[in-house]
């Protein structure tokens, strides 16, 4: 993977998914109807590497087509980078692209992201409003964790710095 334009692309979208408050537009989404059922060790690993309790409730997976993705991402998307999975904090929902492939380790670990973005919101973490990247650098960290477990260090490494970057609180990336 080009780790420079990913990194670029990632920060972008982390910044607007932390602030994102509009709801999805439904009748564009299909939704995944197992649920959380064949997530449960993306559930386990983001309760393990974050402390946070289990999930008590599942958030709804919905598949987005890319034009109901990118409108939700208008500024991200304006400099060409593709949103990949989005969390609704109002809805508890997760938006996922059909370029997200659940059956690989990548594609899960956007869901090992959102997740982590879930039991924020259920645990009732907050970030100062003057670092709300704080939120984005766990669930990168964590994302990052669930690929080097697995052995893919380069998309690991990738995450690994926007991490870094997201809780850079005083640094220009936030702006
Ligand atoms: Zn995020």
């Amino acid at each position: 993977m080009n780790i420079t334009k990913s990194i670029i692309s990632l920060v972008a979208l982390g910044l607007l998914s932390a602030t994102i408050q509009f709801q999805p537009a439904n009748a564009n989404s299909s939704v995944i109807p197992t649920g959380c059922a064949g997530f449960e060790d993306l559930l386990d690993f983001v309760s393990e590497e974050t402390g946070y309790p289990p999930l008590r409730s599942c958030p709804t997976v919905s598949v987005t087509p890319d034009f109901v993705l990118r409108s939700l991402f208008a500024k991200a998307s304006a400099h060409g980078e593709e949103p990949m999975a989005a969390f609704i904090p109002a809805s508890a929902e997760i938006l996922l692209s059909p370029n997200v492939d659940i059956t690989k380790l990548l594609g899960r670990s956007y869901l090992v992201h959102e997740f982590v973005h879930a039991s924020q919101l259920e645990t009732g973490v907050k970030a100062p409003a003057t670092c709300l990247g704080l939120l984005e650098s766990e669930s990168y960290w964590v994302q990052a964790a669930y690929l080097r477990k697995h052995g893919l260090n380069d998309e690991a490494l990738a995450f690994e710095l926007v991490s870094m970057m997201q809780s850079a609180c005083a640094h220009p990336y936030h702006r």
